[in-house]
């Protein structure tokens, strides 16, 4: 902001909304191209994988429930085996990022036709962005066949999701419209989609806490979570989701409660270099923008330290120096001593800090 030149690319997903629209899961796949599918499951939601496979009859060619957290190669490769012993021409992922960046890392690898039903908020379905770790590394990758073909959003498949998780999800989705506001390839129609996914996120999450299977809650839920997977399919990311990043890749840490604790953070270290999205945030979160995620966070009953997660104090400079090795546009120059100072806050669970922009950044930025 402001945008006045800009590129907006279609988005590519066919996309079904709506209560009960798994019932069109055989008839999507099939008019995706999928023939014989492998459906993919973490352990924990084998048992709707097997439901929805058994509603595939013939098409479904095989399980595999052992998707995990920050797609592990090794994972991969086993599916890759259950992929080619199943003969499979397709996959559908039932579950959330983690189950989904399966698929993707196993349609990376041999072009086979996607179709996702998300259940968390978490926005990888909108994606065509694959991350994968390795050796203790996480890296990613993107491109047009990692893009899921068809997404079903079943709201009814989201009832199940516990309230502490729809919670952090639900402020992981948040973070994605947080950071496309600021991308420097933004424009004006993934920021109407932000603006209007957070909208929908903070207003409906206290409604989950309070009422976890109500489901006009979480059908809003849902709609935002799809709007703010978008903006991350569509914009580049920045330091926040570089973090996050590091942290889950490098640390192991946990991938929404880890988002949730760093985006204030993230978002008052760069807070004074955006004051046009700091306003434009003003009538959802406050005057600011920052305390107000971090105040609903802990309303909600998210965890709000890093140390909580499980990050030894002695991990904060490794994390920093990660954080500032690759180069990345941020709209506030990443300062170490800044960068450092944040995520020691974040560690702590302190209140966020808008630090102003030292001399020496501010003709960095200028430049
Ligand atoms: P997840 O997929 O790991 O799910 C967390 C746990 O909740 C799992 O045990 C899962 O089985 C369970 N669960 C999910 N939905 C449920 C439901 N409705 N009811 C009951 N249990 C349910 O968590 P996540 O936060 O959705 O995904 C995190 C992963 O996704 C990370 O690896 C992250 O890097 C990746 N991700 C990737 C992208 C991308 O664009 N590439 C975007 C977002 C997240």
């Amino acid at each position: 902001m402001p945008r006045n030149s800009f590129r907006f690319g279609p988005l590519p997903a066919r996309v079904l909304f709506g209560a009960g629209t798994r019932a069109a899961l055989a008839e999507e796949a099939r008019a995706a191209g999928i023939h014989r599918a492998l459906v993919l499951s973490t352990p924990q939601q084998a048992g709707l994988a097997e439901t929805v496979a058994q509603g595939l009859g013939d098409m479904a060619a095989g399980l595999f429930s052992g998707a995990a957290m920050h797609t592990p190669v090794d994972v991969t490769l086993t599916a890759l085996e259950a992929l080619t012993d199943a003969g499979a021409d397709g996959v559908i992922a039932v579950g959330g990022g983690s189950t989904i960046g399966l698929a993707k890392a196993l349609a990376a690898r041999t072009g086979v036709v996607q179709v996702v039903l998300p259940t968390t908020y978490a926005g990888s379905e909108m994606t065509p962005i694959l991350g994968e770790t390795e050796n203790g590394q996480k890296t990613t990758r993107s491109g047009p066949e990692i893009q899921p073909e068809v997404v079903i959003y079943d709201v009814d498949l989201t009832l199940s999701l516990p309230v502490a998780m729809s919670v952090t999800s639900g402020i992981n989705a948040i973070a994605h419209a947080v950071e496309a506001l600021y991308a420097t390839n933004g424009n004006p129609v993934i920021d109407a989609l932000a603006l209007e996914g957070i909208g929908a996120l903070v207003g409906t999450l206290p409604a989950i806490v309070a009422d976890p299977t109500g489901v006009a809650g979480r059908e809003r839920a849902l709609y935002g979570a799809w709007l703010c997977g978008t903006c991350l399919g569509s914009v580049g990311m920045a330091l926040h989701h570089k973090l996050c990043h590091v942290l889950g890749g490098s640390f192991g840490l946990p991938h929404a409660e880890t988002h949730t604790v760093v985006l204030p953070h993230a978002l008052a270290y760069n807070a004074p270099a955006v004051p046009g999205v700091i306003a434009a945030l003003a009538p959802i979160l406050g005057d600011d923008p920052a305390a107000g995620l971090q105040v609903l966070a802990q309303r909600l009953g998210a965890p709000h330290s890093l140390r909580d997660l499980g990050l030894a104090e002695d991990a904060i400079d490794r994390a920093t120096a990660l954080a500032m090795q690759a180069r990345y546009p941020n709209p506030r120059a990443l300062e170490e001593t800044a960068v450092r100072a944040m995520l020691a806050r974040a560690w702590a669970g302190e209140a966020p800090l808008s630090e102003p922009i030292s001399e020496t950044a501010i003709s960095e930025v200028m430049a």
